[in-house]
């Protein structure tokens, strides 16, 4: 991660309020509302003893945050992950409440966290780790309140132990109260690869308007999970980019005349990581981000764009992946500088709009063709980037703003015609 100057704050949830507060003042928000909109509505805070392997128990803190269910009911990932902070869950709950808002589905944001480190963990003690978690925030869950969803960390197969014990807690199956679950538990098709899809689409229209030629462009990708990897190989196939250099928590990997993603892949599901890819150069993390590039993609965590590093940040576009990865006061360099941010909760937006077609398909147990999947998603990005780059030229401001002002406006709506304020 970049070392921030001294006086930039570092808390997301800080910088979540912060990036609100500039649209407020754009929408001229009534006090009530913006007041209302800079605080989650709910969260639940749970301890969960977990049965370890060797016998012993071990106790997990854990967190599920609803944000805001104005526009209808909350939606958003769980973490597992050891730095996980009420903060930093507060924070991606915001911003699922203004992506749902961006690409108009009827839902709000939520999201959830365990403290806890799954690459020391066995699959069964995940298991049950998984199960506990349920067991906890089973009662405030549901299709109608709020639906869980993959995120960094936690994959199908836990959402499937999830729903399996939400199904216990209810004695009768409701797939459709967590997303991201395998095809043969109800998920939908076209789920694995829609955040980094919905990214492509984004990055698509992004070019045509900044009059960029994709085909032979180069990108580079902070971050090889899922978001990272499909990134690349979609990056290939929708946009025909040359992926340049790709890196993971334990370091990045170069190559100017381009890398075979599928092979780099298939390099990290072997050994872990894309560290010691033959061919290719060491870079590390800082590195990339810096690397003359023409998309650069961040796909890891949040606060790796700092006002340290973001002078020094040569792509044309930073299309996010990751949630949170720019900080306020990087944006405000890029935004001098002429680096065109495509915003996090824009541009990662396809994952949660294809859990949203997973909660469709699940109400009426119908499911759509990959074809259909892909058309739809496609139909909701596309309108979603226009409307927040018509924002941008209509106010003259950067694009998170925009993103900011065509969401908030929206939740806002939904906050006054239902009467809260
Ligand atoms: P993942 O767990 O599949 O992958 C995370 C990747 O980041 C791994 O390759 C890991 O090695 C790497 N990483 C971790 N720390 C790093 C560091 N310090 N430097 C560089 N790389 C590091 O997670 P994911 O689902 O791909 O999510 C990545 C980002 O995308 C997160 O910010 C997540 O919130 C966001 N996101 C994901 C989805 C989704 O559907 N998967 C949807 C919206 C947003």
């Amino acid at each position: 991660m970049a070392e921030a100057t001294t006086q930039e704050t570092l808390n997301p949830f800080a910088i979540a309020q912060a990036q609100l507060d500039k649209a407020a003042e754009i929408l001229h928000l009534e006090p009530a509302v913006h007041a209302l909109l800079r605080e989650p509505i709910r969260e639940l805070h749970v301890t969960l003893p977990v049965k370890m392997d060797d016998g012993t128990t071990k106790v997990f803190k854990g967190f599920r945050v609803q944000y805001n269910d104005a526009r209808g009911p909350t939606k958003g990932g769980i973490r597992f992950h050891p730095d996980e902070t009420i903060d930093t869950v507060r924070a991606l709950a915001a911003w699922m409440t203004w992506k749902t808002a961006v690409v108009d589905i009827p839902l709000g944001g939520a999201k959830g966290g365990v403290i806890c480190n799954p690459k020391e963990m066995s699959p069964a003690e995940l298991e049950r780790l998984s199960r506990a978690y349920i067991r906890q925030v089973g009662r405030i869950i549901g299709l109608e309140k709020d639906v869980p969803a993959p995120d960094v960390y936690t994959n199908p197969q836990i959402m499937a132990w999830m729903a399996d014990e939400y199904a216990f807690l209810k004695g009768y199956n409701e797939f459709g109260v967590i997303t991201g679950k395998p095809l043969a538990l109800g998920g939908s098709k076209g789920r694995n690869d829609a955040t980094a899809r919905g990214g492509m689409y984004v990055i698509r229209e992004a070019a045509k308007v900044l009059g960029i030629e994709t085909s032979g462009a180069t990108m580079a990708i902070q971050g090889f999970g899922n978001a990272g990897q499909y990134a690349a190989t979609l990056g290939r196939e929708l946009l025909g980019t040359v992926i340049v250099a790709v890196s993971d928590s334990k370091g990045g990997i170069y190559k100017a005349d381009g890398l075979d993603p599928d092979a780099v892949i298939r390099h990290k599901q072997e050994t872990g990581s894309v560290v010691g890819f033959p061919g290719a150069e060491p870079i590390s993390n800082a590195e990339l981000l810096e690397l003359e590039v023409d998309i650069l993609v961040p796909a890891a965590l949040e606060n790796v764009i700092t006002a340290a590093n973001a002078p020094n940040i040569k792509a044309r576009i930073s299309a996010e992946l990751a949630n949170g990865p720019t900080t306020p006061e990087a944006d405000e360099i890029l935004w001098k500088n002429g680096v065109y941010v495509l915003p996090d909760f824009l541009c990662n937006a396809g994952g949660v709009t294809v859990s949203y077609f997973e909660m469709v398909q699940n109400a009426y147990d119908y499911y759509w063709d990959l074809e259909t999947v892909h058309e739809r998603l496609d139909r909701k990005m596309t309108a979603a980037f226009h409307a927040v780059h018509e924002a941008a030229q209509r106010f003259d401001i950067d694009n998170r703003t925009a993103a900011y002002v065509v969401a908030v406006d929206r939740v806002a709506e939904a906050v006054r015609l239902r009467g809260w304020v």
